[in-house]
């Protein structure tokens, strides 16, 4: 981009340009031109290649040639999602006047053009912009008097929260939001502290200036924003907390342009009140997306039975924080017990709440004045079916938990607006209100006069052509209308000359003429008139509709939080009963008593693969017992075994039932886990470092209180320094964070802690030998496994038996020695291989037939017995 201060020989119109640019340097300018948003200079660069479109030039600036790109506005929201989600920012620069205003002033003025609105990634509105299923949180971190706060909203909902946080558990905080945009100020961008955080979220980092984090201008920001004179009634939030909320809510306003969408009364999340599950650990355990990155295979996925958008996103939201107070736990279980026991209601209000529409995103876009009427059609689909659902879920029969007696009553009352909105709406609703028709008839009396206007000018039009039709006597005279001339005659030019007097010539084309005349003309206004009046009438009505809404959206917002808990309690209650669920015991005591666990997601792919049922397994961590070694060949189901207790975990205290078939738990305060990670090429770290640094941030972190789940530490370094480690480990973690965990290792050695260390306690996975083989029986039992049977997985793998054979032989060396002496017996054997070697090829030379050639070519076949022939063969076999 040229210096922008430097305007040169600039075009009036480029001149407006790079001032509006020069306002946003960090946006790609969408600077609408007529029907298209075009781009300039480096945007157009730049966006050209991130949509793959032509980009071209446009005239010359400072003596080089302008390049140019852009996209048509009917379709533009396409290209938007492409590029926000390639992380850009895009500022959508409109006509504020008509271009006719323009003219007026004088041939060389530019049309007025504005920034409307900035979209980012994180305060996006639209359903073609946002996955239905998923919150979009914008979430923005500050720093006061040394401590950090987050706050988060989600501006397609209008979700405001707080939460001060430890620097420790920044990380986890944000693992559990998963910001679409992030916004840190400059000066905690440059703390070493985090550098590793902003690493892990630099693709949806927005910096600020520090000062735009003040927490005093902050606070009478959100003071003035809800319209109160303190904000204690709201929870009592730290500075730290108030800095990142003002922020927020700043930067929402400014890419809004002075518009701000409803937000809900902040809600303060207080210090451990969900467990903490760093961003390793959710991904190690497949939470949200699989290792892969995808949805599909999730735990997620596999347990999501909702049938509405904003269900889905609190389900996947409860996923995500799980709570730590027992009675909260409760108060959702209640409601899954609920719909667990009564079947029938359960059914029937999943098939109601099939009918209702997103009302929390269709309300936040009508509330920044950006909805239409399919939003005012969704917010009625949604409350209509209000009374229905209250009544289903009420029936006195039914012995109601109070967290669905609070969703009966939070549905409250719409039906005014119901009926007010069910009259007004046409059945058939355009896309964009511009195009009208969207008022009902019978609604407004004034609107049905302009129509039936219009109607009967139309008639009137058709009487005009048939009169003319008579009068001229050409048959094919007929009316048309287009948007250049209007209404217009139009006869084919050899019958042009029969027109008579008082018809006006228009246009002459290649076979017609064009004409009009004074009657014409008038009809022509009154219809135009009439139907420029009614789109105005129904534009103000509409107005006036959205008005009403507005007006009432806490309520709404509240309704729609409701209908998103029964459709989650719903949801987890059929998963439930269809998965044979059981309902956990949670207190504040630290037992982990898992009789009958399974794992959801592996247990739900065997089932779809119709490959054996999953055997379940126990899993007690009691005081005496809460370090458990899991030992086990390969394959044997360590790893699935290790997961599935901290999945049921997850699951009981985010409120659901859980794959078992009893459970008693004290509240997990903190989830670690370390799984087998893959090489973090990215931070240049080998597979090595990374389980080491998930490892240290465990030991450093994990209390009393935590649950830990470690797979194979040590695996990815040399044997010894593996076991050594390994072994430090288990030290550690029986002595000083006296946690409970699940250790699985390969090292057979470090069954031999258990005699020093008390609530030290071995288990292994059960295999069966038979005929030689290994057969997996994915069982838990007592005990440690003797042997690792690597061999056995390497021959279902595929390996050369003579590979296997050779294994074995140093196996049995090995395990009959020591190993260093027996490594050094082995080495001084005899070459390997020396049976099978295959002789080298022999250096290029003319082609020689082989043993089996000459041995072919000295028999006669007819001389050959059967019982000759045979022996032949066998030589010749052996020959190859
Ligand atoms: P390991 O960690 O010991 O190498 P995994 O936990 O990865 O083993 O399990 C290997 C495979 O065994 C899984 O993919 C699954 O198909 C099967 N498996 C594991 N646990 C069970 C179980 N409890 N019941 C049935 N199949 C299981």
């Amino acid at each position: 981009i040229p210096p922008i201060s430097d305007l040169g020989d600039a075009t009036p119109m480029m001149a407006q340009y790079l001032a509006i640019k020069r306002a946003h340097p960090d946006c790609l300018l969408f600077y609408r031109m007529g029907d298209f948003y075009e781009l300039f200079f480096d945007d157009a660069v730049k966006a050209s290649a991130a949509l793959d479109i032509a980009l071209t030039k446009r005239g010359k600036h400072a003596g080089e040639d302008i390049a140019m790109c852009g996209v048509p506005v009917r379709a533009y929201e396409a290209y938007l999602a492409k590029l926000v989600r390639s992380g850009f920012k895009v500022a959508i620069g409109e006509q504020m006047e008509d271009p006719a205003e323009a003219k007026k002033r004088g041939s060389k003025s530019v049309v007025a053009r504005d920034v409307v609105r900035v979209i980012t990634a994180g305060t996006l509105t639209e359903d073609t912009l946002l996955d239905a299923r998923s919150h979009n949180y914008l979430a923005a971190v500050a720093e006061a008097q040394g401590t950090l706060g987050l706050a988060w909203v989600d501006v397609s909902t209008g979700d405001f929260a707080m939460q001060a946080i430890a620097p420790k558990t920044l990380a986890a905080a944000l693992a559990r939001l998963s910001p679409g945009e992030l916004l840190v100020p400059d000066r905690l961008l440059g703390n070493a502290d985090f550098t590793d955080v902003w690493a892990e979220w630099k693709s949806v980092l927005s910096p600020l200036p520090t000062a735009r984090f003040d927490s005093e201008n902050s606070r009478r920001r959100l003071e003035a924003l809800y319209g109160v004179g303190a904000l204690d009634g709201f929870g009592a939030f730290t500075r730290s907390e108030l800095a990142a909320g003002g922020a927020l809510v700043d930067y929402v306003e400014l890419t809004q342009k002075g518009k701000l969408p409803r937000l809900s009364s902040p809600k303060r999340l207080a210090e451990g009140a969900v467990m903490e599950i760093d961003a390793a650990t959710r991904r190690n355990l497949e939470l949200a997306e699989t290792l892969s990155g995808e949805r599909r295979g999730s735990l997620l996925a596999t347990i999501d039975r909702t049938v509405t958008g904003a269900g889905a996103r609190l389900l996947a939201a409860q996923l995500a924080a799980p709570l730590t107070d027992p009675p909260a736990i409760e108060w959702r279980l209640d409601m899954v017990g609920f719909f667990v026991e009564h079947e029938g209601v359960r059914a029937q209000l999943r098939e109601t709440l099939k009918r209702c529409p997103d009302v929390e995103r269709a309300l936040s876009r009508l509330s920044l004045g950006r909805g239409g009427p399919r939003d005012l059609a969704n917010v009625r689909d949604a409350l209509a079916e209000i009374p229905a659902l209250r009544m289903l879920v009420t029936q006195p029969q039914l012995d109601t938990p109070p967290g669905i007696n609070q969703c009966a009553r939070d549905l409250g009352e719409h039906s005014a607006l119901v009926d007010r909105l069910t009259r007004a709406l046409s059945p058939d609703l355009p896309l964009n209100a511009r195009d009208g028709g969207f008022i009902a008839p019978g609604y407004h009396e004034g609107l049905d006069e302009l129509k039936s206007l219009k109607t009967e000018s139309k008639g009137a039009l058709m009487r005009l052509q048939v009169r003319y039709a008579e009068e001229t006597g050409v048959a094919a005279l007929k009316i048309s209308h287009n948007n250049i001339i209007g209404y217009h005659i139009e006869v084919s030019s050899k019958q042009a000359d029969k027109l008579g007097e008082g018809y006006i010539h228009r246009q002459t084309m290649a076979t017609t003429a064009r004409y009009t005349t004074t009657e014409l003309i008038e009809l022509a206004g009154r219809i135009t008139g009439a139907a420029d009046r009614a789109l105005a009438l129904e534009m103000e009505l509409l107005a006036e509709l959205i008005g009403e809404v507005t007006a009432s959206a806490p309520g709404i917002a509240l309704a729609a939080s409701a209908l998103a808990g029964l459709d989650c309690a719903a949801a987890l209650g059929e998963m439930a009963s269809t998965a044979r669920w059981s309902r956990p015991r949670i207190d504040g005591g630290t037992a982990f008593d898992i009789k009958g666990g399974r794992h959801p997601v592996v247990e739900a792919a065997l089932e779809a693969a119709q490959s054996g049922p999953f055997v379940a397994n126990d899993c007690d961590l009691a005081d005496t017992q809460r370090l458990w070694l899991v030992t086990g060949p390969n394959m044997a189901g360590k790893s699935t075994f290790l997961r599935q207790n901290a999945v049921i975990a997850i699951l009981a205290q985010m409120g659901s039932f859980v794959p078992a078939e009893s459970v008693h738990m004290g509240v997990v305060d903190r989830l670690f886990s370390r799984v087998g990670a893959a090489d973090d090429l990215a931070r240049g770290r080998s597979t090595f470092m990374v389980e080491m640094v998930e490892t240290a941030a465990i030991l450093n972190q994990a209390g009393p209180r935590a649950l830990v789940i470690l797979d194979e530490i040590g695996r990815g370094t040399a044997t010894f320094d593996g076991l050594s480690i390994a072994w430090a480990v288990v030290e550690h973690l029986h002595e000083v964070n006296c946690c409970r965990a699940l250790f699985a290792t390969h090292y057979h050695e470090l069954t031999r802690l258990t005699s020093r260390l008390s609530a030290l306690s071995c288990h292994m996975m059960r295999v069966k030998e038979w005929q030689g083989d290994v057969v997996f029986l994915h069982e838990v039992g007592a005990g440690a496994a003797d042997r690792s049977y690597g061999i056995h997985v390497a021959r279902l793998a595929g390996l050369p038996p003579a590979v296997l054979t050779r294994a074995e032989e140093v196996l049995g060396t090995l395990e009959k020695s020591d190993q260093a002496s027996g490594i050094a017996r082995l080495a001084d054997d005899l070459p390997l291989f020396a049976a099978l070697a295959r002789p080298r090829p022999a250096p290029a030379a003319l082609p020689q037939s082989s043993p089996v050639e000459e041995a072919l070519k000295a028999v006669n076949p007819d001389d050959l017995t059967a019982r000759q022939a045979l022996d032949l063969l066998y030589e010749m076999k052996r020959l190859l």
